[in-house]
């Protein structure tokens, strides 16, 4: 694993993205002093508790001396407030100053830099860890979240190589791989293989719980519907900032299950065995993906 360079790392949000990260790169041996800013005080005192962060507060303005990167690591909706008082404020931050996120949409964030900025700086990279879990908050936090996962950078083609390359060397230093795609790309993959599957957990959950205020028919579900409630356990305000953050490349995956639903709603009306087969088939085969 490669090592992060950087002297002063400031990560906004101290949650269970944000505290892993932290985790993670005082596992790595980074040598640099690590801060952090939340707007909750307690997820910063349990961070020096835990011995993951040096100090910190709830003053994004207080805190920019001297840092030499800054992660934004607040759910998706919070990021325009947190990058335009970072705009307000940088002169305090030393010069070369990079500005990474890891929020789970980019088109939405890539419009707040632009409304903070005038336009996406040189020094900002956006990024996303594709890791994480239905839990939160610093408490969560695990060093090893990001060992063996990916993380997509979604670069704008003004970006300055060496912010790009301080970056890449962050999350290497996590144990992650990296890679690169557009913006647009990543909202459209993210929205089906990640925002998508946890619409349906949600909506599936929220049906039978809406049926049985007292969930006893939950006593007689086996893993299958135990695993749909573990996704749907995740943070409301995060899930909800993603789905309004990424609505239209949501409703386009949505828009092909709907379909596809459709089509096997069809074959169980009409008993079509061969259809049904031939739909369970395709996607018990996908599985062997992760095998
Ligand atoms: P979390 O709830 O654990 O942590 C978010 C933290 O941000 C909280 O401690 C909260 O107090 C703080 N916060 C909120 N608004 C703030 C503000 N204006 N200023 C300072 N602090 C503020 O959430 P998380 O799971 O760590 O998610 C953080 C980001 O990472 C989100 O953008 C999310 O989309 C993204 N993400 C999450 C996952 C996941 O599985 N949890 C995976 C990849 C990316």
């Amino acid at each position: 694993r490669s090592s992060c360079q950087e002297s002063h790392l400031l990560i906004v949000g101290l949650g269970l993205i944000g505290g892993s990260l932290a985790a993670a790169l005082r596992q790595s041996g980074f040598k640099g002093h690590i801060s952090a800013c939340d707007s909750n005080a307690s997820e910063i005192a349990l961070g020096i508790d835990l011995g993951l962060i040096d100090h910190g507060g709830s003053q994004l303005a207080e805190l920019l001396d001297d840092v030499s990167m800054v992660i934004l690591a607040v759910p998706v909706l919070a990021m325009e407030s947190v990058m335009a008082t970072l705009a307000g404020s940088l002169h305090r931050a030393s010069k070369n100053v990079v500005i990474t996120d890891v929020g789970s949409t980019k088109a939405t964030i890539r419009d707040c830099a632009v409304r903070a900025f005038g336009e996406v700086p040189p020094s900002v990279v956006l990024g996303h860890p594709i890791a994480g879990s239905e839990k939160s908050g610093v408490a969560a936090a695990d060093p090893a979240l990001y060992i063996n996962h990916k993380v997509i950078l979604t670069p704008e083609p003004n970006v300055d190589a060496g912010a790009l390359a301080r970056v890449e060397a962050l999350w290497c230093a996590t144990g992650a791989d990296v890679l690169q795609m557009s913006v647009e790309r990543h909202d459209q993959v993210l929205a089906r293989t990640s925002h998508l599957p946890h619409l349906l957990a949600f909506s599936l959950v929220d049906t039978l719980a809406r049926q049985d205020e007292r969930l006893e028919i939950f006593r007689y579900a086996a893993g299958g519907f135990r695993d749909f409630t573990r996704i749907a356990g995740s943070d409301p305000v995060m899930w909800r900032d993603i789905f309004i953050a990424n609505r239209d490349a949501v409703l386009s995956s949505l828009d092909d299950f709907e379909a596809g639903l459709a089509r096997l709603r069809k074959a169980v009306e009409s008993g079509d065995s061969d259809a049904l087969i031939a739909t369970f088939d395709r996607a018990s085969h996908a599985r062997h993906y992760f095998d």
